[in-house]
Parts: C-alpha cells; structure tokens; sequence
C-alpha cells in the first residue's frame, strides 16, 4: 500500500479566507484554563489574552477576533468592551476541496476596545462544539475532510480552525493551556506538559508553550498514556486500546527518528513528541505531535515510513512555518527527507524517483500545470505530484548540483535562520546561495516559479574511432512548450569489456545540444538519465504501464461483462457506479456487448473473467509471458485463481499505445467494495492480486519496460549487442544512514 496519510497539519490555516490583515512577528499571548464537558459537547474557558506592545495604542482603532459561534464571550477586566459585528457565515478556511465545500463552520466577529495603556485583559466565553463527524469518500485517497472541530464522548480535536479560542489575525502565539477533563480522559497540546494530576473524580493538566505557535490544538479523549526519555526529549505515546508493545514500538522509533533528523538538521525544536491514536482514521502531523488513525498506526510498514515523515515535520512545516501565500515548500522536502531517504536507505531511490516521475507525467495534464509557488495543499493525484512530487525532485536536484555537504549546510542554515517564523522559497534560495556562495537565482525560477517540466529526447547517435579511442555524438532535444531549462543532464554510456558504464553530466542550456564524449572502449549503449535525477516528463515508453495511467486519463470507459452470473453483474456494476461517483474524470459504464470494439480514444477498465473484450488484454499481455488462462494467472510465481483471488492487470491498448486497458476481475463480489476503497494506493503498479474478503494485497509489481527512447543500443543489429552483460552505475550513498 502506498502513502495512506496526508498531512495537512498547520497548512489547516493556511489560504484564509477572512479579510486579514497581515502583521509580521505578532505574537499574542493566551493563557487558556478549560473546561470540558463532553457528554454535553460543551466547553468552558477562559483566556487572559496579551496583545503585542507594538499595536497601536488604546483609543485609536478596535482590534477585531473572530471566535465560534455560540460562545458568548463576556470581558473579565474592567472597562474592556466587547462588541458583536454583524452576523456572517465565514467559509472554513483552507477548505479548498470541492467535496466539502458546502461545510461552513458557523463564527461570530467580535470588536474589542480596551482603555488606554491596556494590552492584557481576560474572556470568558462557554457553549456547545458539536459538528459532524468526519466522512471520506472510499475512492478519494487524495482528500481529507476538513475537521471543524469535535467535542464529544469518543474524543476532542479543536484547533485554530475551529475558532475555540479568539483569533485576532493570522497572528503566532505563545501560550498555557490548563484543562480539567474526565478522570479517564487524556489531553495533547504542543509543547511540554508540566502538571498531570487525578483529583477526586477529574483530570488536571497543563500544557504549555513558550515557543511561537500559528495555533493552538487541544486533542485527546479515553487513553492510555506510555513515554520514555529519547536523550532530552519525552517520547509518548496515547492509545485509545492499551496495548504496550505497539507503543513500544513507537517510542524506540521516536528515538531513533529524532536522532537522525537531530544529527542531519540541528536541534528537535520541542521538549516532546507524541503519537496520539486518533478516533478517525487520520495522518495529521502537528508540532511536537502526530494524529494517526487506529487502522493506520497497526499497519506494520507506518513505523517506518509515514511515522519519520511526521515527525520530520517537526523541523519543516512545524519548526520552520510555511509562508503559504508564497507556495509551500514544506512537503516537498519533508518527503524528500523522509520518503525518499528511507527507499535510498533500502537501495530502492531509483524506483522511487521514477514512481514520483511517472505520477507527475500521468496525472499532471499540461494545460493544469502549477509551479510550486501556486502550491498550498493537495487536494487531488495532479496537485500532490506537483507539491510534493516536483517539490522533492527539486530538493534532489539541488542536491546532485551541489553535492550532499552543501545541501546539508543549506538546510541547516535555514533551520537555523527560520525557526518559529514563516518562510518561503525566497528563505530557502537565501540559505543555498550563501553556503554554497553560488548565484542559485536561474535554478530557483525555473523550477519554483515556472510551472511545468522539460521533456528530453536523444537522437542522432553516432560512434566513431579515434585512434585507441571512440567518439560517441549525440543529440539532446527539449521538446516541452517555453523557453529551455538548464540541465545537468547525466548520462551512462556502456563499454564494451567494462562492467561499470562510463559515467558524465553534459549541460544544457538551450532546447538542443549536440555534444561528443571521448571514450576510452567502443560504447555500445548510452542511456540518458538512468537513475531518474532530473524533473521530467517522461515518455510513454519509459513507464510501465500501470493504473497511474488510468486514474490519470481525462476519460474513461468502464466495461461491465454481460455473460457474468447475475450476482457477479450487480458487484462490478456497484464498483463502478462508486467510482463515478467519486471521480472528477469523464467515466461511462457500458455492458460489454453494447459495443463493437474498444475505443482508442479514451483509457478502457474491462471487468470481469466474462469480459468478451478480455482476449485484447490477453494479446497485450504477450511480451510479459504471463500466461493468462480462463482458470487464472501466475504473478511473479504467485498464482492467482478465478475463483478465490482478485486480479487487475494493466496493459497498453493493443492498437494505441498512448492508452491504457485495465483489467479487473473477481469471482468473489465481497471483495470488490474493499478493492474499490485500496486500489487507488496502489497507482504506480501494473499488476496486483488480492485475497479474501478484505481483500489483502498478496501480490504487486510492474512490468518490466521494454524499449525506453532514452536508452540506445549502439552496436548495428547484425551484431550480437552485449545487452545481457548489464552494466553497473556506480554506487551512491544515502544523504545519511540511521544510527
Ligand atoms: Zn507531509
């Protein structure tokens, strides 16, 4: 399964909506004791409010907050006035999904004028938070349903966005934050917790940060607390079925994460980090916590591979905050950072870096391209390759160009230089121009601020001797709309009688190059780009043909089989009648025997071991001999039945390769609402077999690709070209490796 957790996390509050004005460095100071009442949803605080010294004195303009509806605010200090303004229904801010764009999070606006010489003064404010549950879509891996906040006997999340505090701008804080709660109850806020008592029948706690916060979280309900020191941090953990040996497991990983990131980074900014077992299914990253779902945290692979990206996030997003009106740089190099050290720890960066590609090539359409400035969260496959697919390419990039010390140095320097504050990409570009004392403007605009990628081609391929050496000539071509990028563009040549290529970088700075290596043996391959290093568009022929294809194609057609029993007919007319439902692209249902042929204009999804169609499949199977029959299919020597396994495979269209034809088959009609739900974590595979009812995934993999334009073979074909004897890339090193 692929990445199931999204994170939004500050980017919560980020793409307000509310006529905002902006204040750098304003830092307001609450000091919240709470009261909670879930059964009843209700909430009882009050807040000694601190405004900053350099507001402008009292007796000249009002300053305004907004504040949930229902709350009643009352002002505690003497001669502080509280005036109501006029009723409006603010939309939910960062809420761009269309899916959820009806919600809208009841707020009053409040004005308050305080005597002369006063910038402290307290509220008193109680009421009910009572707001539907989360629902998520089953197709709709990519989107997270906005939360306006929950206050009842399963669990409490508020956060900015729930307004359960008063927000003056999109001001930064600092706070404590002191809650009585039920006996049972635990509660999670940033920072360090520095009171944890039981009397008589409640819990008091205190939770308090003196780091500047863009907000302030109040998250918990019935759980079991488990912590241990990681050198001078608490690691914790809070379940909501005690089960030691899970928690375990997550408080040695903490440890071992935060050391990592500590020694490549600079200090974890935080006295703690907590896992907090959440009542819905989630993956929030928050500063100095994480919010996972109950399903995701026992997922066996989450410890190693979404955990260290949230807790990452701790240094980018929720150390360093993001200046979203100016693109969100934040998940792009946390994934870079986390996602994809990880696969460079397991030797499996290149995969991922061609994964990463293919899903940009696949689901970003040309005409829907965004650079990463214009990037704010992802709401959708296309956005997600852009934000944080072409983000991490970037960071890569940078990388190869500068080499891993540089790179390290840079990010700590903007670490170091942007705690607590909000950057940019302009912060960052600061911080890489002067450590590596470069003028890094050229690599910066044209893959920030310009949308798109180059699209590379070779041609024109020639070998000559010279002398006892060899002359290899090539043509370069970008073939992507708009001026050149400036590329490093590596390239391994294959030697005859050396099994390591012969490796360089040629730079290109214009839509052609025509260049000439001297080699020291007769090359008889050369493959551009071997290792996926440059932000590309790839070919067609350079990816597998996989369901990225269709999840990405603009139109689709659904073929349902006809001759299926009628059991089997109404299962896959349900699947697919759910996946129009969720999807944005143009899909049609037909019954096979409605048409003549399959359509070339469009990606076609056949269904079903009945399908008349399925002997196309079976013919574009044939380079990969997988040996397709009516009783089943071997998949990597696991061999999947008709009757007990489900199959999808995907192919080319036999007669248009730019198309892709899935196929989907299962005897078993209870499994195809859980593949429904899990098929669209598994976009970059061309194959997969599932068992059971569930299903579960046994099976997945890709098809090997055949005939990439950016490999040439150079021996003429009458010879007997040494394809067999593959040649090495040299070797490469992690950025860093686990202690
Ligand atoms: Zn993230």
């Amino acid at each position: 399964m692929a990445r199931c957790l999204w994170c939004i996390g500050l980017s919560l509050l980020f793409g307000l909506l509310l006529p905002i004005l902006v204040l750098a460095h304003q830092i307001i100071r609450h000091e919240l004791h709470v009261v909670l009442q879930p059964d009843h949803h209700i909430l009882q605080v009050t807040d000694s409010i601190t405004l900053p010294e350099t507001l402008p004195p009292s007796g000249a303009a009002p300053r305004y907050f907004t504040l949930h509806a229902g709350l009643s605010p009352l002002p505690l200090t003497a001669g502080v006035q509280l005036v109501r303004q006029p009723t409006a229904t603010l939309p939910v801010p960062g809420d761009s999904h269309a899916s959820a764009s009806e919600s809208r999070l009841p707020l009053e606006r409040y004005a308050v004028i305080l005597p002369a010489g006063t910038r402290a003064f307290a509220l008193q404010y109680q009421g009910a938070i009572r707001h539907a549950s989360p629902q998520q879509s089953p197709q709709d891996a990519w989107s997270m349903p906005e939360l306006s906040g929950m206050l009842a006997t399963e669990g409490i999340y508020l956060s900015g966005t729930t307004y359960w505090y008063p927000r003056f701008d999109d001001e930064l804080v600092t706070f404590t934050l002191d809650v009585q709660l039920p006996l049972t109850w635990e509660v999670v806020s940033q920072g360090e917790r520095t009171r944890h008592e039981r009397v008589n029948d409640a819990t008091y706690l205190r939770w308090e940060s003196s780091a500047v916060q863009e907000d302030i979280y109040l998250v918990g309900g019935p759980l079991t607390e488990y912590r241990q020191s990681a050198g001078p941090v608490q690691a914790m953990v809070f379940l909501r079925t005690p089960d030691a040996p899970l928690a375990q497991k997550y408080l040695d990983a903490t440890a071992q994460y935060l050391g990592l990131y500590t020694s490549m980074l600079g200090p974890y900014p935080y006295p703690k980090f907590a896992l907090v077992e959440n009542s819905w299914e989630s993956g929030y990253g928050m500063p100095s916590f994480t919010l996972l779902g109950s399903k995701v945290i026992r997922l066996p692979f989450i410890v190693s591979s979404s955990y260290p990206h949230e807790i990452l996030h701790n240094w980018w997003g929720n150390g360093v905050f993001v200046d979203v009106q100016q693109g969100n740089w934040c998940e792009g190099l946390t994934a870079y950072l986390a996602d994809h050290l990880l696969q460079e720890q397991r030797g499996s960066a290149i995969a991922y870096r061609r994964a990463t590609l293919q899903r940009y090539t696949d689901y970003v359409a040309v005409h829907s391209e965004i650079p990463l400035t214009a990037f704010r969260a992802r709401h959708s496959a296309a956005t997600a390759a852009i934000g944080y697919g072409k983000a991490l390419m970037f960071f890569h990039m940078l990388r190869q160009q500068i080499g891993d010390n540089a790179f390290i140095s840079a990010l700590q320097a903007f670490y170091r230089n942007n705690l607590f504050q909000r950057a940019d990409f302009n912060a960052l570009h600061r911080a890489f121009a002067s450590v590596t004392g470069e003028d890094m403007s050229e690599v910066f605009q044209q893959w920030v601020t310009r949308p798109g990628a180059p699209e590379l081609r070779i041609s024109a391929t020639t070998v000559q001797a010279d002398g006892q050496d060899y002359r290899l000539s090539a043509v370069l071509d970008q073939g992507q709309p708009g001026p050149a990028y400036r590329l490093h563009v590596p390239l391994a040549v294959s030697l005859q009688g050396q099994k390591q290529a012969w490796q360089t970088n040629v730079l290109m700075a214009e839509k052609r190059l025509e260049f000439t290596l001297r080699l020291p043996a007769k090359p008889w391959r050369v493959d551009v780009d071997p290792e996926f290093d440059l932000m590309r568009r790839l070919h067609r022929e350079e990816i597998p043909p996989a369901l990225t294809q269709l999840f990405g194609a603009d139109k689709v057609l659904l073929l349902l089989p006809a001759a299926a029993a009628d059991e089997i007919k109404q299962g896959y007319r349900q699947f697919a009648q759910a996946w129009l439902q969720a999807s944005s692209q143009a899909l049609a249902i037909r019954w096979d025997q409605e048409i003549e042929a399959l359509p070339t204009d469009r990606a076609v999804w056949l269904f079903g071991w009945e399908n008349r169609f399925l002997p196309e499949v079976t013919t574009a199977l044939t380079p990969y001999d997988i040996g397709l029959t009516h009783e089943g299919v071997r998949l990597e020597g696991t061999p999947l039945t008709r009757e007990q396994h489900a199959v999808v495979l995907t192919v080319r269209h036999p007669r248009d390769p730019q198309q892709t034809l899935a196929w989907t088959a299962a005897q078993n009609v209870a499994a195809l609402p859980g593949l429904g739900r899990k098929l669209p974590h598994y976009g970059t595979y061309s194959f997969l077999g599932f068992a059971g009812d569930e299903p579960v995934n046994i099976v997945k993999g890709q098809w090997p690709v055949l005939a990439s334009p950016m490999s040439v073979l150079l021996t003429p074909a009458t010879g007997s070209p040494p394809q067999e004897a593959a040649t090495q890339l040299a070797p490469r090193r992690p950025l860093m490796s686990l202690p």
